[in-house]
């Protein structure tokens, strides 16, 4: 099972990539948590890389394609692997298809998650994330059991600092201006599932896992 989800910032992509990976037993990348755990380590790439998310921009292609490319041509990826929050633009989708082209592998479907804008700012602000294994939860609509302690490690929870209201609205103008564009370039080639991502969290997994299993 080869896989993309798509979705603007908040809409679950995090969250269901979960449901999906233990399904298919393939392994999630996630792009942003590449980035982020590069900040954590305080490499070149995670310096480069804070400059733009801290703003709520994309991270140039430039550096974006290859760590993807890379990734994809480790071990675990020989089976499948679901993509969440790559790629972004259009250049990305088409350094992918090549990637893929080479490796003799295509798509099997790209999973469009689908929230109205006037949702996603209250989810992405109430998200919290464990800072040691990265667990994502959120304050009203998935609390861990404990405050601010992760029910998985009993790490500390954070928030995201691009979790703000103002970076997150931005985040989600730079998703209608860069990555929209992306449900079109893929339902051109018949493999996008569009699912309604409103429905609380255990109903968007069974929705997903049901069309990708059916089609
Ligand atoms: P993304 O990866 O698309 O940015 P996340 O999976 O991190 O989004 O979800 C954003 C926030 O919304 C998290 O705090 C998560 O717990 C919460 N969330 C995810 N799916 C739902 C849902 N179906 N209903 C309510 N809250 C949700
Ligand atoms: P995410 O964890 O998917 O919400 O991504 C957080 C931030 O990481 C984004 O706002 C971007 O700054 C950066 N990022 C993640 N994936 C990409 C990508 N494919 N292209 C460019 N920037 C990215």
């Amino acid at each position: 099972m080869r896989a993309i989800l798509l979705g603007p910032p908040g809409a679950g992509k995090g969250t269901q990539a979960e449901t999906i990976v233990k399904e298919f037993s393939i392994p999630h990348i996630s792009t942003g948590d590449i980035f982020r755990q590069n900040i954590k380590q305080g490499t070149v790439l995670g310096k480069k890389a804070k400059e733009y998310m801290d703003q709520g921009l994309l991270v140039p292609d430039e550096l974006t394609v290859e760590l993807v490319k890379d990734r994809l041509l480790q071990d675990d990826c020989r089976n499948g692997f679901l993509l969440d929050g790559f790629p972004r633009t259009i250049l990305q989708a088409d350094a992918l298809e090549d990637a893929l082209k080479s490796m003799k592998q295509k798509l099997d479907f790209v999973v469009n998650i689908e929230v109205r804008k006037e949702l996603l700012v209250e989810r992405a602000v109430g998200r919290r994330v464990c800072s040691g294994c990265g667990q994502t939860y959120h304050m009203t609509f998935n609390k861990p059991k404990k405050e601010g302690i992760c029910d998985n490690c009993g790490g500390e929870l954070i928030q995201r600092k691009d979790d703000t209201e103002e970076t997150v609205t931005k985040r989600i103008n730079v998703y209608q201006e860069q990555t929209e564009p992306l449900i079109d370039y893929y339902t051109k080639k018949g493999i996008v599932i569009n699912i309604d991502g409103e429905k609380p969290i255990s109903e968007v997994g069974k929705d997903i896992v049901a069309k990708m299993r059916n089609k």
